[in-house]
Parts: C-alpha cells; sequence; structure tokens
C-alpha cells in the first residue's frame, strides 16, 4: 500500500514572549492511502500545527512534507506548496459553512474557484450532495437546517473536488452525542465511496477509537505510540499513553528484597511478579476493570470496600491498597457492601518509572503559553 502522507523530522517552533515553544519536535510519519489516521492527545500536544502544516497554513521549522508522491513542503529546498494547490479536502472546525451562501453555492465554491464550467460544477454538486443526503436543499441557506445538517455541507463542499487526501479537525465538536456518531458512521461511508486518505484530529478518544486504523498520541510536542487503536488500549508504551486512553487505575509501589508493597506501607505485599528491569519505586497501571475482586484469596491483597457507586453499566469500588484509593469496576453480579473485607488481584499489570518532575513542569508551561 503506497503512503499517502509523509511526514520526515518535522519540527515547528513557535517564538512567543514567554520562550520558544517546540509545538511539533521532529515528527516522523507515514500514512497510508485509504487509511483513517487520527491524531490525539491533550490541548497543546501539536496536532492541529501539524495538520496546518500538512494543509500548507503554516510553514515548517525543520523537515519536508509528502502528499500522494508529491514534495509539498521542503525547509531545506525552500519549498512550499500553496494550500489549494495540495489538492486536499478540509473540513475544520473554524470553517464553517459560509451563512450568506445557499447550499449549492457553497459546494460549488471550490469548483467556481478552479474555474470549471458550469455543467460540470453542476453534476458534481449535485453527486456531492446525494452522497451527502443533502439532494433538495439545494437552495436552503445553512441557517434554516441543522447542526447535521450543516456539517454535511461542509463534508459536501471537501468531497466536491474528488480529493485524495482529507483533513478533518474536530469537524463533529459542535454535535450532539447522537449525532456525532451517525457522522462518524456517514464519513467512513463516504471514505469507502470516495476512497480517500483521512486524518483525523480529536480531543475525544472514543471517537478517534471508533474511526480510526491507526492513531497517532503525542503530548507536548511529541510523538508518544503509533499504532492501531487496540494495541494503543492494550500495549501503551508509557503511563501518559496508558491514562489518555481509557480509564486507568495507577498504584505508586516499592519493590524491598523481591517484594512489591505500595508506597508507604510495606505491612502487606501484593503478589505480582516483577519486571527484570524494575527501579525500587516503580508505578503499577492496570484498568479498573481488570482488577479481580472476590470474597477471599490466599494470593490476592486483602482490603476492604472504601466506596460503591452504582453506574448503571457497571458498580464501582474504591478500596485501599496501603494509603492509596484504587479504583475497581465489576459487572453488576458482583456485589459487596461497603465496609466488607475483601481481596484483590491484579490481572495482567504493566510498569511505569514514577512520574518525572521537568515533564510535569513543562507540560504545565506549555498551557500557559
Ligand atoms: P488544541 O487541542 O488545544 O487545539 P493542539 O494539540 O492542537 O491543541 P497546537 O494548537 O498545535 O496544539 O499547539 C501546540 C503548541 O504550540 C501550544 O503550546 C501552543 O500554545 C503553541 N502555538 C500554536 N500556535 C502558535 C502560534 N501561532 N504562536 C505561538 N505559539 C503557538
Amino acid at each position: 500500500m503506497a503512503d499517502h502522507i509523509i511526514l520526515r523530522n518535522v519540527t515547528k517552533v513557535f517564538n512567543s514572549k514567554l520562550g520558544d515553544i517546540v509545538a511539533v519536535d521532529n515528527f516522523n510519519l507515514n500514512v497510508h492511502e485509504g487509511e483513517c489516521f487520527s491524531f490525539l492527545g491533550p490541548s497543546g500536544c501539536g496536532k492541529s500545527t501539524t495538520l496546518r502544516m500538512i494543509a500548507g497554513f503554516e510553514d515548517l521549522t525543520e523537515g519536508e512534507i509528502e502528499l500522494c508522491g508529491r514534495l509539498v513542503s521542503s525547509s531545506k529546498q525552500k519549498l512550499y506548496v500553496p494550500p489549494e494547490e495540495r489538492g486536499l479536502g478540509m473540513v475544520f472546525q473554524a470553517f464553517a459553512v459560509w451563512p450568506h451562501m445557499n447550499v449549492y453555492d457553497n459546494v460549488a465554491f471550490p469548483l467556481k474557484i478552479q474555474k470549471m464550467n458550469k455543467t460540470d460544477i453542476d453534476k458534481k454538486v449535485a453527486d456531492a450532495l446525494k452522497h451527502t443526503s443533502l439532494t433538495g436543499l439545494e437552495k436552503s441557506f445553512p441557517g434554516d437546517l441543522s447542526g447535521g445538517q450543516q456539517q454535511r455541507i461542509a463534508l459536501a463542499r471537501a468531497i466536491v473536488t474528488n480529493p485524495k487526501v482529507m483533513l478533518l479537525d474536530e469537524p463533529l465538536s459542535n454535535l450532539d452525542p447522537k449525532l456525532r456518531e451517525s457522522m462518524r458512521f456517514e464519513i467512513k461511508q463516504l471514505q469507502k465511496e470516495f476512497n480517500f486518505t483521512i486524518i483525523f484530529v480529536t480531543h475525544d478518544q472514543s471517537e478517534a477509537m471508533a474511526i480510526s486504523d491507526r492513531m497517532m498520541v503525542c503530548d507536548m510536542g511529541k510523538i508518544m505510540q503509533i499504532d492501531t487503536p487496540e494495541n494503543l488500549y492494550n500495549k501503551p508504551v508509557n503511563r501518559f499513553v496508558h491514562n489518555f486512553l481509557g480509564e486507568s487505575t495507577f498504584i505508586n509501589v516499592v519493590i524491598k528484597n523481591g517484594k512489591v508493597y505500595p508506597k508507604n506501607d510495606m505491612s502487606q505485599a501484593i503478589n505480582i511478579s516483577i519486571p527484570s528491569d524494575a527501579a525500587s519505586e516503580m508505578v503499577v497501571a492496570t484498568r479498573p476493570n481488570e482488577i479481580e475482586l472476590v470474597k477471599s484469596d490466599a494470593t490476592g491483597f486483602k482490603t476492604h470496600i472504601e466506596k460503591r457507586t452504582f453506574l448503571t453499566d457497571r458498580i464501582e469500588y474504591l478500596v485501599s491498597v496501603g494509603e492509596q484509593l484504587v479504583k475497581i469496576q465489576t459487572p453488576h453480579r458482583i456485589r459487596f457492601d461497603r465496609d466488607e473485607e475483601c481481596c484483590i488481584k491484579l490481572v495482567s499489570p504493566m510498569w511505569y518509572p514514577v512520574d518525572d518532575e521537568k515533564e510535569q513542569a513543562e507540560r504545565a508551561r506549555r498551557q500557559v503559553i
């Protein structure tokens, strides 16, 4: 499969009064033809800057970008192909539809810019409207339509030029949850019909998981991990990715004489095997639904229920492990009362180094700038 989007050593530095910010730090990325690829990460991690560099709205401090086999940005060669010549479809949150134009004119706009003749424009607009279920609304103005229909106008305008690559930046964020779900499905359907490659930027990890073939998780301008949604969830490379995707339970532990203890409490060991490269202090990570909660077990960690919360589809318990409270989620059939004694077992925990204070400080700085 060909690579439709290639980023080689792409870096973007912004200079501001409060200091330089490396918004994108040496990104290397290959997105395959026909793939739906998401950029995911907290605010300020560099998602939008990367997308803007691909679109051609932002130059590169270092590196180069190739789209469908053509070099479109290169810092070394001082090459910069303007956005309108990159052959991209775009639906950006800020790129709302034009309220003073009717649906037909909104969708026809990119073709008029290309100076296409009226007969061809009519044909292509009719096709784009058909695929976005807007046929019959040609003369309506966006203000008279629902949020979902307005977003479909933006999609129709993006597909009308038949682009090979579609950039979607938080395209569903203004819609209510039910509509978001159906629009997600419609985007995938359009992708199948028109066979374009998608880059999807979102804050919403469950949305990214549902729509993506692969995802890139970034933090503070750095790529943390690129993989399928399943692998990112099941094999996160670090604590940040673990915490970012799905719910996490972390326990700070110390290792002494080959045994694992909750930090600040050596009265009872946790029965788990220790990786060979473990330091004396570590973080043990798991998911709240991957901790076994039983009445008693010789190999389990003995504790009691501190809190019980009914969450319609499951029950959430908090139990103490040393000085820490650990979150567990179980199906309804596993029933414990508050203060009841119990045992917990960590099924397949992952191990991470303890938090780096410098990293925390940099994360806070980036959110202030
Ligand atoms: P969000 O989800 O909030 O949009 P993001 O992950 O898309 O965040 P970017 O918008 O790419 O993040 O920003 C990355 C970093 O670059 C941030 O620290 C941001 O403050 C900084 N930044 C972005 N644009 C500029 C600019 N024009 N001038 C100075 N700094 C900028």
